[in-house]
C-alpha cells in the first residue's frame, strides 16, 4: 500500500470509520459511497465502537510475502455490537485459543513494516476481551 493511500484511509484503520444511511438507517463498513441496502447517497460517517463477537476464525500458514514474518497469525469474521460483520485480525491471543462466539475488542497495532526505511504501517487487529 503506497503513502497517499495509507493516509487517506487513516480513519478508517484507527478509528473504524464506516458509514450510516440516512435514509435506511443502514450502517456499512467499510464505508461506502452508495448505501448497499437501498442506493442512498444519503450517508454520514459513523464510528463503530470496535466491540464485537467471533463469528468465524482461521489461521494463516502460508502468508502473501509482506505478512510472512507474523505467520502463522489469525484472521477472522466479527459481528460488531452494530450488527455489521467485518474481516480483522488477530492479536494478543494463541490460534488455538480463539472461539467462535468469544467477545473481543478492537485494538491499534503495527500491521507491517514497508521495507527497512519504510514507515510502519497501524491498523485495527481484535483480540479477546478478558473478562474480569
Ligand atoms: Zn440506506
Amino acid at each position: 500500500m503506497d503513502i497517499p493511500r495509507y493516509w487517506r484511509l487513516k480513519n478508517q484503520r484507527y478509528r473504524l470509520q464506516g458509514k450510516k444511511c440516512l435514509d435506511c438507517g443502514n450502517l456499512s463498513f467499510p464505508p461506502r459511497l452508495v448505501c448497499p441496502k437501498c442506493k442512498s447517497r444519503n450517508c454520514e460517517k459513523h464510528y463503530f465502537k470496535g466491540l464485537g463477537t467471533v463469528y468465524s476464525h482461521t489461521t494463516i500458514y502460508q502468508a502473501p510475502d509482506r505478512f510472512d514474518h507474523i505467520a502463522p497469525y489469525s484472521v477472522g469474521l466479527i459481528d460488531l455490537e452494530e450488527g455489521v460483520r467485518i474481516t480483522a485480525q488477530f492479536t494478543d491471543v494463541l490460534p488455538a485459543d480463539i472461539e467462535i462466539g468469544m467477545k473481543v475488542e478492537m485494538v491499534v497495532r503495527q500491521i507491517y513494516e514497508d521495507g527497512p526505511k519504510g514507515p510502519i504501517l497501524y491498523g485495527y487487529k481484535f483480540r479477546p476481551i478478558i473478562a474480569a
